[in-house]
């Protein structure tokens, strides 16, 4: 679930939190299918976190004197928690579902904690860095994401633009909640053809998709009624009060009144309404 607001805020704190501490130690659950060994995690021992870098959903952090980044992915249920440390002799994560403790050498640590286990982590080379980027659409809040570019990949295409903006090689970090209220935000229908998009709707698709990031990264993501995400103090994110379809099937349209829908495009589930789509 953690879009590219929730992942914002994870590296923001991340930067808060942890910038220039030296870790000291690398706690792991052992739980992880992990692209990498625990030796190479190791290899960011007594290394001070000296930058932070997101993609989409995907975020990197540097240290200082190691070529090497981690990375990670956050799947379904990912988080990170920010905390003191008990100071445990355990070699295992303090917290239940963590499988990547980053212990500093101030008592503090952060934890990387995944009930459902689609996340990822692991160390990556400057060039394996390149190619994963290489395989993903411009980042969503980046200017890369205009409206030239956004003309290109709709050109011609006869997918729903909902499942063109949720795929992740065209466009990177959008995912089902951001997409459907951008779609409402841009008056346009979740299943219409790409293709038949003019390009004053392509242009509004563009300014919404960046104002609806902006202020979704300021109120620190959505917390939905699972409550699965929460930021890095274990605080919830306040854009769920924002929401104008997403979750809302059933309520009247806070713009005309109508009943908001819900429907299947993708095999996700998806939201809108009627009369003020089209
Ligand atoms: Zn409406």
């Amino acid at each position: 679930m953690p879009e590219l607001p929730e992942v914002e805020t994870f590296r923001l704190q991340t930067e808060s939190t942890c910038l220039g501490k030296t870790v000291v130690k690398i706690k792991t659950s052992g739980l992880m299918t992990c692209p990498t060994d625990n030796k190479m995690l190791a290899s960011v021992t007594n290394l001070k976190l000296t930058d932070t870098f997101r993609h989409g959903k995907y975020l990197f952090i540097e240290f200082d004197g190691n070529p090497k980044y981690l990375i990670f992915h956050f799947g379904m249920s990912g988080s990170f928690k920010f905390d003191k440390s008990q100071n445990s002799r355990s070699r295992k994560p303090a917290y239940k579902h963590c499988h990547i403790e980053l212990c500093f050498s101030d008592n503090t640590r952060l934890s990387f904690i995944d009930p459902r286990r689609f996340g990822s982590v692991g160390i990556i080379t400057p060039k394996a860095k390149e190619q994963l980027i290489s395989n993903l659409g411009p980042d969503a809040a980046s200017p890369k994401f205009n409206f030239e570019y956004l003309k290109e990949v709709t050109h011609r295409r006869s997918s729903p633009i909902k499942t063109l903006l949720l795929d992740q090689h065209l466009i990177a970090g959008l995912g089902n909640i951001y997409a459907n209220e951008i779609l409402f935000a841009s008056g346009i229908l979740p299943n219409r053809k790409a293709g038949s998009l003019s390009e004053a709707e392509l242009k509004r698709l563009v300014k919404d998709c960046k104002s609806i990031l902006k202020r979704a990264i300021l109120e620190r993501g959505s917390t939905l009624s699972d409550k699965g995400y929460s930021d890095i103090h274990g605080s919830k994110g306040s854009f769920q009060r924002l929401h104008n379809c997403y979750g809302l099937d059933g309520t009247a349209c806070k713009t005309c009144d109508e009943t908001i829908v819900k429907t299947l495009i993708g095999n996700r589930s998806t939201f809108y309404c009627p009369k003020c789509q089209i």
